[in-house]
């Protein structure tokens, strides 16, 4: 687990610090109790595609949390976030409505 928010890529593990990211807003099936989802404003541990990533986890008074969104992916590029949405799609037992 990263004790502060990571400043990378979610799926090629570049670094993102300074430069501008993408992001994939995502929402559960059941927004409830997801056993991965701790409320820490992050998570490590989930799986796509067989690679590792993680997530923000939207806050309650979050514009993503009112849009319907539990987790937001960041990327370094539009290419990372394709190639994410891509296995994403394939993982749907996870996730559903992709944005
Ligand atoms: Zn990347």
């Amino acid at each position: 687990m990263y004790k502060e928010m990571p400043t990378k890529c979610c799926w090629c593990r570049n670094d993102t610090t300074d430069s501008e990211v993408f992001t994939v807003p995502v929402k559960f099936k059941k927004d409830t109790d997801h056993p991965q989802v701790k409320l820490n404003r992050y998570i490590t541990d989930l799986k796509v595609g067989g690679k590792k990533v993680w997530a923000i986890v939207t806050g309650l008074n979050s514009e993503a949390k009112q849009a319907g969104n539990d987790l937001i992916f960041m990327f370094c590029s539009k290419d990372c976030a394709y190639e994410f949405k891509e296995s994403l799609e394939e993982d749907m037992k996870f996730y559903s409505d992709l944005f």
